[in-house]
């Protein structure tokens, strides 16, 4: 065995879109960082769609750009396509999408990598976290290598015992042509015992758009005026770019029929897979089985870079057997004669229970071990940076002894997000929602740098050459709310941001002041429950009065807060009222022994 000689404060196993957050935000935060995936060549690769952004995702996305994260200033970079969804609602859902080049996306993420002071990247593939008294103490490789460090993320996504589905054919993969990581799978689920699970997803055929009949679709073009998904971007010169196209059309009748005839032959019916998959997003057959009224779906048509003809297809995932494929493309108009490039699948993969960690994504078996992305049971790049990011800056303050970084539900999706997954856990893959945030007035797209750059820079993800322009542009923003119609006086260079987005913000937060006001206050009771800390050793069993299944709710959840403990399901207000009473007491025992 080869043992390498630094020992790392940090290192990230997977480069996917949660392991690169993670490894820049530690190695940016100053903690010696090591990336270690199984293929340079894929890192931060789009396993879906070209996409990035979306309805919620979209916020997520702000928010991690916010933070100091780099999906947001990547996807800019390599934007061929901008949509702003939900336009026909209320501004605090809109949420941009922007479909990017997808080779661009990969390897500016990777050149940023590669130039990150503090950090390491190197191919090689984990197959052990090695622990020593029950902490963690570094990672061996598949090269027999061991890597010594004081910490490690995994971020493994859809590879953990992966297996490939199209139609009743089944091989191993993590992605079509990339082995899977089964050694490390046995290791976490026989040696580290982390509660195992498994899902599944799927995605789409990929076409050449050379004999495609363009007439026969709807032409979506990008938005135009833009907006930048960056807060970091200049949105005056993005707009003097060029963008492509996208296009929507419908499945017809024929492929109604198509789908009927073969559902046997599909792997999700031909009994060959059993997890649960992405409920909202559907595989072309799943949508004919559950709303058999409905004789024809939207498709988008999404172009997967400036230099290539391939196209993505949405709407059209699917784990039929290749001449099925064949025939569901055939069946749609202007599509007739399109050649596939690349056959839709699913793939089935292990996850670990969400459960099982604290809202730092810290495991509470493992201690210096975090998990973050898809191998904690969601789904979406976005959701998986979101938590990359935060596993990558609480593994930095860990190294440095500092006090751990939590959003809160009313600071950001990411918070809702983590807090969904730690306390309630997932039965299906989980992906965010709008609808899941019970503040999300206080969460909106344009008022994510406000919520969040100070922390960005404080925790030093925000280059301090930000910081007076952003307190500049806070200070227009107060002024515009005070006095919509007086023009405002500018202290300092605005630099990235402006009075026109000083507008746009002071004008939908007007528009939302009275909903606002009453999200804040609800949302201040919640900052106090949260406040209160749970002290370490409270045994709940011993609360006179709890019920026995709340207790073993909250024995197997162990919040870190009173908050915390009031969103397990099941446990009742007159739980936390007794709590509260009782760890007052607890605590005033502790202090006076
Ligand atoms: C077929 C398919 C369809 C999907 N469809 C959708 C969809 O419709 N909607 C949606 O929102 N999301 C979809 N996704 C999910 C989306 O791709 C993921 O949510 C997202 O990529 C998760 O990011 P991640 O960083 O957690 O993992 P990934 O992006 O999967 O990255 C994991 C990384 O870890 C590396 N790795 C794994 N094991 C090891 C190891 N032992 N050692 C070193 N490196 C390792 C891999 O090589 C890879 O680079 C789909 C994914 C797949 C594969």
């Amino acid at each position: 065995m080869f043992v390498c000689e630094e020992t790392y404060d940090v290192i990230v196993i997977g480069g996917g879109h949660a392991g690169c957050e993670a490894a820049l935000a530690s190695a940016k935060m100053g903690a010696k960082t090591l990336l270690l995936t199984q293929n340079l060549d894929t890192i931060a690769q789009m396993s879906c769609n070209p996409s990035i952004g979306g309805i919620a995702k979209g916020q997520i996305v702000r928010e991690i750009d916010a933070l100091g994260g780099a999906m947001g200033k990547i996807t800019d970079y390599s934007a061929l396509h901008y949509h702003m969804l939900n336009t026909g609602k209320g501004p605090a859902v809109h949420s941009p999408r922007v479909q990017c080049d997808k080779k661009i996306y990969q390897f500016t993420f990777k050149h940023t990598l590669e130039k990150q002071p503090n950090l390491d990247i190197i191919q090689d593939e984990a197959v052990k976290i090695s622990t020593s008294d029950n902490r963690v103490d570094g990672v061996l490789s598949i090269r027999n290598t061991f890597y010594p460090a004081k910490n490690v993320i995994l971020t493994s996504g859809t590879f953990l015992a992966g297996s490939i589905h199209i139609g009743t054919e089944m091989f191993r993969g993590g992605r079509y042509n990339d082995m899977p990581s089964d050694l490390l799978a046995k290791n976490l689920r026989d040696d580290l015992k982390l509660n195992m699970m498994r899902f599944k997803t799927g995605t789409p055929m990929r076409i050449n758009a050379r004999y495609l009949d363009f007439s026969q679709f709807r032409l979506q073009p990008s938005d135009n005026p833009l907006q930048a998904i960056s807060h970091f971007t200049d949105e005056k010169e993005q707009a003097k770019r060029t963008f492509g196209c996208c296009y929507v059309t419908r499945t017809t009748l024929a492929t109604d029929k198509i789908l009927r005839e073969n559902f046997q032959r599909s792997a999700m019916y031909s009994g060959n897979i059993h997890s649960i998959g992405p409920r909202y997003c559907p595989s072309v057959e799943d949508k004919i089985k559950k709303f058999p009224e409905v004789t024809s779906h939207p498709l988008f048509l999404e172009p997967e870079g400036f230099y290539t003809e391939e196209f993505y297809i949405q709407g059209f995932s699917t784990s039929m057997p290749e001449d099925v494929q064949r025939a569901l493309i055939a069946s749609v108009p202007g599509m007739e004669k399109a050649t596939i490039t690349r056959l839709g699948y699913a793939v089935e993969y292990d996850f670990s229970d969400p459960k099982d960690l604290y809202p730092t994504l810290e495991s509470k078996k493992i201690p210096h071990l975090f998990l973050a992305g898809q191998v904690n049971g969601t789904t979406g790049y976005e959701e998986a940076g979101g938590q990359g990011l935060i596993a990558g800056i609480n593994a930095a303050l860990k190294t440095q002894e500092k006090e751990p970084f939590v959003l809160r539900r009313d600071e950001a999706y990411i918070g809702v997000l983590i807090d969904d997954l730690v306390n309630k856990g997932v039965n299906e893959p989980y992906r965010m929602f709008t609808s899941r945030a019970e503040y999300r007035i206080l969460l909106r797209n344009d008022n994510a740098d406000l919520r969040l750059v100070p922390h960005g820079l404080k925790l030093g993800l925000i280059d301090e050459r930000y910081r007076a322009p952003f307190e500049a542009y806070r200070d227009v923003c107060a002024q515009l709310i005070e006095n919509p119609t007086k023009e405002p006086s500018v202290k300092d260079d605005l630099s990235v941001w402006s009075v026109e987005k000083a507008k746009r913000h002071a004008e939908i937060h007007k528009k939302y002041e009275g909903y606002y006001e009453r999200n804040l206050k609800d949302a201040e009771k919640l900052a106090a429950m949260d406040a209160v800390k749970i002290p370490q050793g409270f045994d709940p069993s011993a609360v006179r009065g709890l019920l026995f299944e709340s207790a073993q709710k909250l024995k197997e959840v162990r919040p870190q807060t009173l908050g915390q403990a009031s969103r397990i399901p099941g446990v009742t207000p007159s739980d936390i009222q007794l709590l509260a009473v009782h760890i007052e007491r607890f605590r005033r025992l502790k202090n006076a022994r």
